[in-house]
């Protein structure tokens, strides 16, 4: 990568970093594209999210309130945990580098599954630390490639789960018996962004067991299901003494006002979550078994994406795919940035754009 000379230094691994790059938000010639490269909710916030940001406006000049109590007393009611080991964030990103930066140093390693998320080896190399990958087994982590890894430079393992970009997930049983064999100076992030989605009787988000272990942490947002990804807000469930580590390094406003306040309201709206649920428990397979009609290669997801495979041949592959959608104002997401070029992630959006979407794939394959 080409990095801009200057005789300051930064710290090793910093300028191995290729900085993360979202999902295009923009398609020349459509004022309202169809967004559907970075996994926001299809119904948007709920109403009282938005209300509660709005009647913030007059309150502005004030700081927030550093340890974001409302919000995590609210947390606490809704999953019926304990808010003292709930620790807000400008979105789980910041909690990823937190993590990273308190228990993470040069020459450590961190361990992922090799399409995880892009944040887990950027934050690593920030903090000086080398990035290992895990194989996956069909596009999914896989706890013996990933315990076959560890070292004892090992500091941290990061498994999202369900994982973007793939959408596929580990059983509960599968994180148990990876957190069994981890030593218990190995900290396991379980990154449950998507927990909200997954209709699963296999599936936990790991609540419980971080009440049972000492060196595991799970992380939510309210940038998918609860839609308010411009508000910058995550949370870290943690062991006692990993949220006491976690508020000496965080910044004491981490949280503002504006996000507090939106995802209080958030939280305490469960119609709004289960509405957003039901829609993508239609649209999820809708979609899904529209495009393996169209004879397109889908992973199963259980997230609020999908990870399609197209041919490799250039009238049809996936850039062409990608050109031929954004041509039409619809926008997904490339990932070669994650060691997948023949594919493209699709969100669920509205009922109508998928329908779109789905109708403007059949015309590029020639399918009707
Ligand atoms: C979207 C996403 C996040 C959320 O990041 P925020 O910083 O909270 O917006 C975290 N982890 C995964 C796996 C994601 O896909």
């Amino acid at each position: 990568m080409s990095v801009i000379t200057s005789s300051l230094k930064p710290r090793p691994g910093i300028l191995e970093i290729s900085p993360y790059v979202g999902g295009d938000a923009g398609a020349p010639g459509f004022a309202r594209p169809i967004r559907l490269a970075s996994n926001e909710s299809a119904l948007g916030p709920s109403p009282k999210a938005i209300a509660a940001y709005q009647a913030l406006a007059g309150e502005i000049h004030r700081y927030p309130d550093g340890g974001a109590l409302l919000l995590r007393t609210a947390l606490g009611r809704l999953h019926g945990v304990d808010p003292s080991r709930i620790v807000c964030g400008a979105g789980s990103d910041e909690l990823i580098a937190l993590l990273l930066r308190a228990y993470v140093g040069a020459g450590d390693e961190v361990l992922y599954s090799r399409h995880g998320f892009l944040m887990y080896p950027i934050g690593a190399r920030a903090v000086g630390a080398t990035p290992v990958a895990a194989p996956e087994r069909a596009l999914t982590a896989d706890v013996e490639a990933l315990l076959s890894r560890v070292t004892e430079k090992t500091r941290a393992v990061f498994l999202a789960n369900p994982n973007n970009p793939t959408g596929t997930y580990l059983r509960e049983a599968e994180v148990r018996r990876l957190h069994e064999a981890l030593s218990p100076s190995v900290l396991l992030v379980i990154d449950a962004a998507y927990a909200e989605f997954v209709a699963r009787d296999d599936y936990d988000p790991g609540l419980s067991l971080v009440e049972q272990a000492e060196n595991v942490v799970m992380l939510r947002t309210f940038s998918k299901i609860y839609a308010l990804a411009a508000l910058r807000l995550g949370w870290a469930y943690c062991p006692p003494a990993v949220a006491d580590v976690l508020n000496r390094v965080r910044g004491p406003f981490n949280v503002n006002a504006a996000a507090e306040a939106a995802g209080v309201a958030a939280v305490e709206d469960t119609g709004a979550l289960a509405r957003a649920r039901a829609h993508n428990g239609r649209w999820l397979p809708w979609f899904s078994e529209r495009l393996s009609a169209l004879g397109l290669e889908l992973t199963p997801s259980v997230a609020d994406f999908v990870l399609a495979r197209f041919p490799e041949d250039p009238g049809k592959n996936s850039d062409a795919a990608f050109a031929f959608l954004r041509s039409r104002g619809i926008l997904v997401r490339k990932l070669k940035a994650y060691g997948l070029p023949h594919h493209l992630r699709i969100s669920i959006g509205a009922g109508e754009e998928m329908e779109t979407v789905a109708a403007a794939l059949g015309e590029f394959l020639g399918r009707r």
